[in-house]
């Protein structure tokens, strides 16, 4: 495996950072995780614009220009010869004192792993999943914005750790106010009456690309289309709930807190967007 490290691809031995890197002392930098279908790195502008804002946001020079990042990250899939697979472009501050002082950090660490993936047990997109509420709430925006990708993952582990306590793989977040926000690392939908709803980028969420990338197959199937402040009751009387990442790609939930979802089956339009996610990202 060739990991991009500073300009240079070295070996996995090789790819080493200071232990006073910023990132690894207070989850201080940004990250990106992008899918890589038949060679080709999927709505990588998006995540390439998506990594920009999180470095703008805290006030992060990266230290290569957009084009020279989106070129990074294809010569890095190149170098692995990967024909599907996962990438997971970091970038962190950089090494400084042992300090919070940004002025001391001077080398922000650019960082780009490709690999192959596997999430979710096959047989899970057949059945769905059966997940609960997390106690955790998500971050309060106005504490740490989950619209920025930060390495601060802790808020999302905490209640990743709930649901795995629970035998679950995912769990729901609810943000500050009680509303449904999103889950631990993938974003959420319900489709009740036919129509399509989600939590609104106002909740307190990361604006997924594969939430925005589903959102337009919705629009071509002519669904209707909420975004929206949603309850946990919502999800409950739902007919139908799906999570999306890039990761997790559509993925049904079909329990919450051990209530059933609909009729405890992947419905229609889950199965019809799944169906079309594939043919966009495969065909
Ligand atoms: N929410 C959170 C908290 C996430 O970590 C992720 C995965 N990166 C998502 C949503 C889904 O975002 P995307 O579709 O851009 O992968």
């Amino acid at each position: 495996m060739k990991i991009y490290l500073n300009g240079q691809l070295v070996s996995k031995d090789e790819a080493k950072i200071s232990v006073f890197d910023h990132g690894l002392l207070y989850g201080d930098g940004i990250f990106e995780g992008i899918r890589i279908y038949n060679r080709k790195v999927f709505l990588l502008e998006e995540h390439i614009e998506r990594l920009y804002e999180s470095a703008h946001a805290i006030r992060l020079p990266i230290p290569l220009s957009p084009a020279e990042m989106t070129k990074a990250v294809e010569e890095t899939v190149a170098a692995n010869e990967l024909v599907d697979g996962y990438i997971r472009l970091v970038i962190t501050r950089g090494s400084g004192s042992l300090g919070l002082d940004i002025r001391r950090t001077s080398d922000p660490q650019v960082i780009i792993i490709a690999d192959k993936i596997s999430l979710y047990p096959e047989e899970l997109y057949e059945q769905g999943l059966k997940i609960i509420t997390a106690s955790t709430i998500r971050n309060h925006p106005q504490a740490l914005s989950p619209r920025i990708k930060s390495l601060n993952y802790l808020n999302n582990i905490l209640a990743k750790i709930e649901g795995s306590d629970a035998g679950c793989l995912e769990a729901v977040m609810l943000n500050h106010k009680g509303e449904v926000a999103e889950c631990t690392g993938d974003n959420i939908f319900i489709v009740k009456n036919g129509v399509l709803k989600t939590p609104s980028t106002d909740a307190g969420i990361l604006d997924g690309i594969t939430r925005r990338a589903v959102l337009r197959l919705a629009r071509e199937a002519k669904l209707e289309i909420m975004e929206t402040t949603m309850t946990r009751h919502e999800l409950y009387v739902a007919d139908e709930c799906f999570l999306t990442g890039s990761a997790a790609e559509v993925i049904a939930v079909v329990e919450l807190d051990g209530r059933l979802i609909g009729d405890g089956k992947p419905g229609p339009v889950t199965k019809d967007l799944k169906s079309r996610f594939e043919k966009l990202t495969r065909e």
